[in-house]
């Protein structure tokens, strides 16, 4: 294969052992299909055919004879289709953005989105994806790119000049043939406690979380009383999950430093910290520190024993260390002892630019006129949408696309567009809705039951209200199925 921006080039003549060596115009390496002119599209036609295919034996499989449950077609949709289209995405991330490439998945994508809101096929991709609450399959390859260029450190988008926390590589963990076997015991209550006095020194630590500050603190005790405390503050960004293993790591270096041998415990409330650093297998940097600590302090002759502690138990070390984590977090004004950015908030913040370019592309795009009535924003909609979980009816009601006479008309199934109520009204989903006199015993009942006047300005409203959504949606359904029925 050559891949060249000259337009114009000489093919290359390959012999080997006196045959010739043909040029082809695409190869596959790891599963992924490279053109010569980097389009990507014969790559991307595979992945969607391939998804399909999976799609498509699933069912049959199933073979239920209503077809296969929204609920699964989601879990099919999120676990088998969406990895393999976004597989190898940071390859050809860039492609995704052509019109073609985006045609092709969005084709796909609507088929899904459909299915999951049962929609009529005529439902635009905008409508369908809203009611679904996926996002749309380019952007989410986008993401999927930068998150891995990110994690790589190709990228500095998000985290400008703040370290990434990533994992330890593997040719710097240590061998697995000397990961130590290491366990946690529990502390439930004050009894417990108090049979470990005599083991020696103890270190209460926590993290903690407050107010989007994090800080963490250690509180050190021999024979029963506090001897030294020590404040540790973490940049903003970070979760509660690092604060608790910054306070352990701490604990353990601290007692590495320390100049005499003997037992020492070590106490923390967060159960998932002890657990990834007892397992042995987490290559997260301060799990790894930690585990080398405790190894080098036993190779000097101290043992460092880890407790489950249960938090909020009146045990006063657990206590102490409670309130210095919160004072850390909240007063405590120093350089960050850790600043690593934790996956967990860049994934945050790129989800947060794909919901923005998505809703960009919902506002400017001419499709879902009805659905905008109801879910004017698609971030808003994102965020309330599977609370909902439209099906059937109420989807032909989000969408307008559905059993009315205008609808039918439009598509040449029915001669006359207008509502029964009157030759010049035309049936559609708003009409129906705070309009049409057929339904005003119905619709006063619900204004009287939300305290609201139905009018089109107010829909959106209405469905960001729990209580009143709920009622409003049943007063939809219940009008959707007398027309359906009038119509069929
Ligand atoms: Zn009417």
């Amino acid at each position: 294969m050559v891949i060249t921006n000259k337009l114009k080039y000489d093919t290359p003549l390959l012999r080997m052992g006196g045959r010739d060596i043909a040029l082809s115009r695409e190869i596959k390496v790891l599963g992924l299909t490279i053109d010569d002119k980097l389009t990507f599209n014969t790559h991307v036609t595979n992945v969607c055919r391939k998804a399909l295919n999976i799609y498509k034996q699933l069912a049959r499989a199933a073979k239920v004879e209503w077809g296969l449950s929204p609920e699964i077609v989601r879990t099919i949709y999120v676990a088998v289709i969406e990895p393999v289209i976004l597989y190898a995405a940071s390859a050809w991330a860039t492609a995704a953005s052509k019109l073609g490439i985006r045609k092709h998945l969005n084709e796909v994508q609507r088929g899904f989105a459909q299915k999951m809101v049962k929609a009529y096929r005529t439902t635009s991709l905008n409508s369908a994806l809203v009611l679904s609450g996926l996002l749309p399959l380019d952007l989410r390859i986008r993401e999927a790119a930068s998150l891995y260029e990110i994690k790589k450190g190709y990228s500095r988008r998000v985290v400008e000049d703040r370290a990434v926390e990533v994992p330890i590589p593997y040719a710097r963990a240590p061998h697995p043939a000397k990961i130590a076997h290491l366990e946690f015991g529990m502390v439930e209550n004050s009894a417990d406690l108090i049979q470990r006095v005599n083991d020696g020194p103890q270190v209460f630590t926590d993290g903690s979380k407050i107010e989007g500050k994090v800080g963490a603190a250690l509180s050190l005790w021999n024979d029963g009383a506090e001897i030294t405390v020590k404040k540790l503050k973490l940049e903003e960004f970070c979760t509660v999950f690092q604060a608790e293993l910054l306070a352990i790591t701490k604990a353990t270096a601290i007692i590495k430093a320390h100049r005499t041998g003997g037992i020492f415990s070590i106490y923390s409330d967060s159960r998932s910290a002890l657990e990834t650093i007892t397992r042995g297998v987490s290559l997260h940097p301060l799990v790894i520190e930690t585990r080398k600590n405790i190894q080098e302090a036993a190779e000097n002759g101290k043992t460092i024993k880890l407790f489950w502690i249960k938090a909020h138990a009146g045990m006063e070390g657990n206590e102490r260390a409670d309130e210095l984590a919160k004072e850390a977090a909240l007063r405590l004004k120093k350089k960050p002892d850790y600043d690593e950015c934790p996956i967990s908030f860049v994934k945050r913040i790129l989800r947060q630019d794909t919901i923005g370019e998505w809703e960009k592309r919902y506002q400017t795009e001419q499709t879902a006129k009805t659905t905008k009535l109801f879910l004017p924003s698609a971030a808003q909609a994102y965020r309330m949408i599977r609370s909902v979980q439209p099906y059937g009816k109420l989807t032909q009601i989000l969408t307008g696309h559905g059993g009315f006479a205008q609808y039918l008309n439009r598509f040449k199934c029915r001669e006359s567009p207008s509502c029964a109520c009157d030759d010049l009204v035309e049936e559609t989903v708003p009409h129906l809705l705070v309009e049409c006199p057929i339904f005003e015993r119905l619709r006063f009942d619900l204004e009287q039951a939300i305290d609201v006047r139905l009018e089109i300005d107010k829909l959106h409203e209405i469905m960001l209200d729990k209580r009143k959504r709920s009622k409003f949606l049943e007063y939809s359904i219940q009008i959707c199925g007398k027309v359906n029925n009038k119509n069929k």
